[in-house]
């Protein structure tokens, strides 16, 4: 398509509802995989259009702007790496920046490389539709913008379904309340407020420690504690600055190395061959150290059997007993029915100190119950507690939620949520047979949703854009997978997921949230064999010339 056409285009956007805009690709979600797939697509000629449905870029760091919000990844190995004009542009300040810098990086970006001429914001697109009559995908948005395009991708993110609980009263609370994930963009004054927080995950756990510092009062509403970790942050002093510049390369290469992408790697010791002492040592240090390492750079077996994650549990609980002055609430801190790094770790700063303030308290409510919610707080089985706020840090639909909320029907008219009732079918997490043309980035079934993201986002997306050149290159207008690719890579997930400690316990890893109907149970919605084995798939079936789907 011509610029000016696509020029026509962006005007029938704004000006009219009737008008069916038509593109080569459309991409749903302008966050970090949407626009590297803008980026990629048009560079190779195509006509895009993204469809957002906030009104800026960012995705995730669009949506979460809650106190506290930030990376659990090194800022340097979390950054897009595909431009080394960006890598020197860019400076993090912290070695894990804050929300506030990662929304301000992403939207440098977009104005680096001139995405947001390509996308329309405040559109959330509710219906898209495959016409195997044109092979096209038709959507509409929920402002009645039409479009249609020969490919539909979709950059939902696996963690955006936000959901609340369903506690009775909800509604009639009259102080103020919202969900983490949908935090409004006024700054909100938390001094002298009494405010309840409500989920203690990798949110809930980061909203509490700041929440802590800033409201009156803070009231914890936890059921399951989690296992978390320091996090151990800091600025970046100018000397880490030359040095993390200089070494860009070996950063991302490092990365690329590890099974979830984070450039800290296993220890190759078992930790059954060392001593006592030797495991506390590693222990110590990997709790002293920035990041992800207490849980994915110890012994290489402790994230493999329970038995040998013993001693890296009793060893986290113990700083759990030792941080918090209250043995009775420590223990109502430390999880018993699963091990560390079964769950994603949270990782905190001085969130095991908040419960040591005088203006913080716990309440288990697996002991006294939630049963509703008033217009002054929240009532559990023992006592009303007064609020002005309360923050549901509850979590999201996992994974397949955030392409549930959208009706995706393929070309036999079947929906792909009914599709997927059972568990997702896919091949290589990225497409679906009924499906044709539909790809789904960091969808389930993807090595990218257990993944430092933007490294696995990039992988997903050179990829999905190597497939769309080779089709255009070969005269091609359909590719969907063909039905043994789909059996034969849904059980690899199912086999590989049944070694995995993840499946063990409930969590959003395991496809559990409580308060969505049909995610009560586990289920395999990730690919947990590792990037590295991910990415060798995906090489081969490219290599092979894709001989793994139907291609016409
Ligand atoms: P989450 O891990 O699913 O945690 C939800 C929390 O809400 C849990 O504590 C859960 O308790 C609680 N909860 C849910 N429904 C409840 C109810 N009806 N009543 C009381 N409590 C309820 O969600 P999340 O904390 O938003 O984190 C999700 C993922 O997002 C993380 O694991 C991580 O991958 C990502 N994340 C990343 C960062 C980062 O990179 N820095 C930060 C935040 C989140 P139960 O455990 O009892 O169900």
């Amino acid at each position: 398509m011509t610029s000016t056409k696509q020029n026509r285009n962006a005007q029938n956007a704004s000006n009219s509802n009737n008008v069916t805009q038509e593109y080569d690709a459309i991409i749903i979600g302008a966050g970090m995989a949407g626009m590297y797939q803008l980026y990629k697509l048009k560079k190779a000629g195509l006509s895009v259009r993204v469809f957002e449905t906030g009104s800026g870029v960012g995705g995730t760091w669009y949506w979460n702007r809650y106190p506290g919000c930030k990376f659990d990844s090194e800022s340097y190995s979390y950054g897009y790496s595909f431009s080394e004009e960006l890598l020197d542009e860019w400076q993090w300040s912290e070695h894990f920046a804050r929300q506030p810098e990662t929304e301000k990086y992403l939207n440098f970006v977009a104005d680096k490389f001139d995405l947001r001429k390509d996308m329309e914001f405040n559109n959330k697109i509710e219906d898209a539709k495959y016409d195997k009559e044109s092979k096209r995908w038709n959507i509409e948005t929920d402002q009645g913008i039409k479009a249609s395009a020969t490919f539909l991708i979709t950059a939902v993110g696996p963690l955006s379904a936000h959901v609340m609980p369903s506690y009775k009263g909800m509604e009639s609370f009259e102080g103020g309340s919202w969900h983490t994930a949908r935090w409004p963009k006024e700054k909100v004054d938390f001094t002298g407020k009494r405010v309840a927080v409500i989920g203690t995950g990798a949110t809930g756990v980061q909203v509490i420690q700041e929440m802590a510092l800033m409201a009156e009062h803070l009231t914890v509403f936890q059921r399951n504690p989690n296992w978390c970790a320091p996090l151990n942050n800091d600025l970046i002093t100018d000397e880490e600055q030359k040095e993390i510049r200089a070494s860009y390369p070996e950063i991302f290469k490092k990365c690329n190395e590890t099974n979830g992408c984070f450039i800290h790697s296993p220890d190759e010791r078992s930790v059954f061959e060392v001593t006592p002492e030797e495991r506390d040592e590693l222990y110590e240090k990997l709790y002293a150290d920035k990041g992800f390492g207490i849980w994915v750079a110890s012994f290489f077996d402790t994230q493999m059997t329970e038995e040998a994650n013993v001693s890296r549990t009793e060893f986290i609980a113990k700083k759990i007993r030792a941080r918090v002055k209250d043995p009775k609430l420590a223990e109502k801190l430390i999880p018993k029915d699963h091990g560390f790094g079964t769950k994603r770790v949270p990782l905190e700063t001085d969130y095991y100190e908040a419960y040591n303030r005088d203006n913080v308290l716990l309440v288990d409510i697996r002991e006294t119950p939630i049963e509703e919610v008033l217009p002054k707080g929240i009532k559990t089985s023992d006592k009303e507690y007064d609020f002005d706020y309360i923050i549901y840090a509850t979590g999201f639909d996992p994974v397949t939620g955030s392409l549930n909320r959208i009706n995706i029907t393929g070309k036999n008219d079947v929906k792909l949520k009914d599709k997927w009732a059972d568990g997702p079918l896919t091949y290589l997490g990225i497409q679906s047979s009924g499906f044709p043309n539909l790809f789904t980035l960091v969808g389930p079934h993807n090595a990218a949703t257990l993944c430092n993201i933007p490294r696995c986002i990039e992988q997903n997306v050179e990829w999905v854009t190597d497939a769309i050149e080779h089709m255009r290159s070969e005269g091609l207008s359909e590719i969907e997978p063909k039905l043994e690719s789909e059996n034969r890579w849904t059980q690899e997930v199912i086999t590989m997921g049944e070694m995995s400690p993840f499946m063990k316990v409930n969590s959003w890893l395991s496809g559990v949230n409580s308060n969505v109907k049909d995610k009560q149970t586990r289920s395999f919605q990730v690919y947990v064999g590792g990037a590295p084995a991910y990415r060798e798939h995906c090489e081969e079936e490219a290599a092979s010339g894709y001989a793994g789907f139907e291609l016409s």
